[in-house]
């Protein structure tokens, strides 16, 4: 029996450094909120400059033991993990849903995504690789070899509370790094329940240290500048990426950065019409539009355009908005009132630039954060939503007449992480595919994260992969080794 206040209760509260709870200095405490009533959960440490420091120093100083760990041992702690997620999944799934706001079923699906990533790293650990070659001029050797990184600082925001950790987590854990990570200050319970599975499965003290805080900048900045962490793997919004690898360069730290995405979402006159409803129903509605893959902007033939956008508000209208916890309901809460405020605003420029609504566009009565599913046609290409993450429940519908005019329309922002593409045309499919400047394309399908397969952006979305036998490569280094004498 899980109840509401039993699975919050049950999550240690403090800061999770060296192995052991610890509270914050001077046992300052945060506040997290429940989105869908506004109402407090529970309060948990909020972590300082110093404890963040704490952290690196246990990180750093389980690193060398660390790595020197069979491979096959680092893979069966994650093995045991993703099987733990998985027996747990309904009570990690209230948590996510008490604390972040997202429907049980989705926060459901969620674990069992976070947790096929402990799965598909525990197979990984085991794969690191390397060579062996001989010289060109037939005198020497070259031996190459893959070493892990060193100390992690690990961030991650909170529409995706428990996966983004476990995407970041899994590959290092495999590669043999050890790490600090700081989940988002709105979701943090996901990632200490998260933290004691992986100790209860045997994962080193120090390996993995975890800092809530209120004050990211002050706490991250100096952990950065300190010089002894290795590597830095992010996921958020672009413009903090662009302040962290500023910050990066000072110690020239790798960096993977997951950021913002502003997915276009291309209807062509030859695609399946229900399947591209259905798509855009999963590429818009998945976290209710709170995902960097959300699609942003939907462009459609102009000869299917009306059919889709009726299709579409049908699909919308109706849809049950209420509190994750309860039976039936879609739409959840955004994460808080500044999402509100930018969904509204973001709306009212659109119709204030002649963008019809054809459903929603208004927030909804009462307590918690709610917002309508809305669908706009004739959004204007200057409307602010054309080039800003909506992060909402909003399909913005425009037309196109050629497909070269769908490509320039899609292709026009500073994101690139990931696009759209309905088709039954197969040379179309493909050269679209190709010239779709991002690092994900979503072909005659609605989503595309999966743990097997390299997640990450082009352009302003950000660099490096996450996920897919790639994944693991962000957290190693090469060495070469030549060998002389021979
Ligand atoms: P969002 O707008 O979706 O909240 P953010 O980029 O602000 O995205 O947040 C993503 C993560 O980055 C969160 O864990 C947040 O606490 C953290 N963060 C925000 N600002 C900074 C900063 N200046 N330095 C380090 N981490 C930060």
């Amino acid at each position: 029996t899980v109840s509401e206040a039993g699975v919050v209760s049950a999550v240690n509260k403090e800061l999770f450094i060296g192995g052991k709870w610890t509270p914050a200095s001077g046992n300052a405490t945060l506040e997290v909120t429940d989105p869908a009533t506004g109402e407090t959960l529970c309060a948990i440490s909020d972590g300082s400059p110093q404890d963040g420091v704490a952290a690196l120093d246990a990180a750093v100083a389980a690193q060398d033991e660390w790595a020197a760990h069979a491979p096959r041992e680092r893979g069966e702690i994650l093995r045991r993990a993703y099987e733990k997620l998985m027996e747990r999944q309904e009570e990690l799934a209230l948590l996510m849903t008490l604390e972040m706001g997202k429907p049980l079923a989705e926060a459901k699906g969620e674990i069992a995504y976070a947790a096929e990533f402990f799965r598909w790293f525990a197979e990984e650990a085991v794969r690191i690789d390397g060579g062996y070659a001989v010289a060109p001029n037939g005198t020497g050797r070259f031996l190459v070899t893959k070493q892990p990184v060193g100390p992690c600082l690990l961030i991650t925001p909170w529409n995706f509370p428990m996966a983004m950790g476990t995407r970041k987590i899994g590959p290092a854990i495999a590669a043999g790094c050890t790490m600090v990570i700081k989940p988002a200050e709105q979701t943090p319970l996901s990632m200490l329940a998260l933290a004691e599975i992986l100790a209860e499965c045997g994962l080193p003290d120090g390996v993995l240290n975890v800092v809530t805080t209120s004050d990211a900048g002050g706490l991250i900045e100096p952990l950065i500048r300190d010089g002894r962490a290795r590597k830095l793997s992010f996921t958020g919004s672009t413009a903090v990426g662009r302040k962290l690898l500023e910050q990066c360069a000072g110690t020239v730290m790798r960096t993977s950065m997951e950021l913002g995405g502003n997915a276009p979402f291309l209807v062509f006159e030859d695609a399946d019409l229900d399947a591209a409803v259905d798509g855009a129903m999963q590429a818009k509605m998945r976290n209710i539009g709170e995902a960097c893959t959300a699609a942003n902007r939907f462009y459609v033939h102009s000869s299917v355009a009306d059919e889709f956008s009726r299709k579409l508000t049908e699909r919308m209208e109706g849809l049950p908005i209420g509190r994750g916890t309860e039976d039936g309901v879609v739409v959840g809460p955004l994460i808080d009132s500044d999402a509100i405020a930018k969904v509204s605003e973001l709306v009212a420029d659109a119709a204030q630039r002649g963008a019809k609504v054809l459903t929603g566009g208004a927030t909804v009565d009462g307590p918690g954060n709610f917002y309508q599913p809305t669908v706009l046609t004739g959004v204007p290409w200057e409307a602010r939503m054309s080039s800003e993450e909506i992060f909402g429940p909003v399909a913005p519908i425009s037309t196109f007449e050629t497909e070269d005019e769908a490509l320039a329309a899609a292709n026009n922002t500073e994101y690139g992480l990931v696009g759209y593409v309905y088709t039954q045309d197969l040379t179309r499919a493909i050269r679209v595919s190709e010239r779709m400047e991002t690092g994900m394309v979503g072909l005659n399908q609605g989503v595309v994260s999966n743990a097997a397969a390299p997640f990450g952006g082009v352009k302003q979305s950000g660099l490096g992969r996450e996920g897919g036998s790639v994944g693991i490569d962000e957290f190693l280094e090469t060495k070469y080794i030549a060998i002389g004498g021979l």
